[in-house]
């Protein structure tokens, strides 16, 4: 797996202010894609040790809620095996930090990937632009579509669990 940017510190990748980790290569081709760019999976650099500490080291930032994978797609098939270990290891190092995954599958075509384990909020979907609504409308969703969603309350439970906003409000 390539990772082609890495933001220490952003307000508007989920709750918090969160480390974002921007993986190459994805195979939904969603028209007006925001990122086109990422879809080849051989730009940016390959994950290795440095990278791996590098996002490490951000966490170690106790300001720092947690880490969002954008993309490009972290679940492109080629990426799976590579995602897995560093979510895994990840979630050890820094057990209260969460893991906010961005996705252009539907959750219920991925719940049964062994990563699913390890992440804790799943925005689901591909990018439709006649429902982009705006920031405002659709927050911390490009389209009104995606969903956002608990993902080990919607494994345990067997059914989707919307992530509620501050006032309630389920994200869906
Ligand atoms: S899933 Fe994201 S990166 Fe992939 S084509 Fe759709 S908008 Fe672009």
């Amino acid at each position: 797996m390539n990772v082609f940017r890495i933001v220490d510190s952003d307000a508007f990748a989920g709750e918090g202010l969160r480390t974002v980790v921007y993986v190459a290569g994805c195979n939904h081709a969603c028209p007006f894609c925001y990122n086109r760019l990422l879809w080849n999976p051989n730009i940016g650099q390959k994950i290795d040790e440095d990278v791996i500490q590098r996002i490490d080291d951000d966490l170690d930032n106790p300001n720092i809620d947690g880490v969002t994978f954008f993309g490009g797609e972290v679940t492109y098939p080629p990426n799976r095996a590579d995602a897995t270990k560093l979510m895994a290891y990840l979630k050890k190092r820094h057990p209260t930090k969460t893991n906010w995954t961005y996705t252009g599958y539907l959750f219920e075509q991925i719940k049964d990937l062994e990563m699913m384990k390890y992440i804790d909020v799943l925005v689901d979907g591909p990018y439709v632009q006649r429902l982009n609504y705006g920031i405002g409308k659709s927050k911390w969703r490009g389209s009104a579509n995606q969903r956002i969603i608990l993902v080990q309350e919607s494994l345990k439970q067997n059914k989707i669990v919307y992530y509620r906003d501050f006032d309630g409000t389920e994200l869906k």
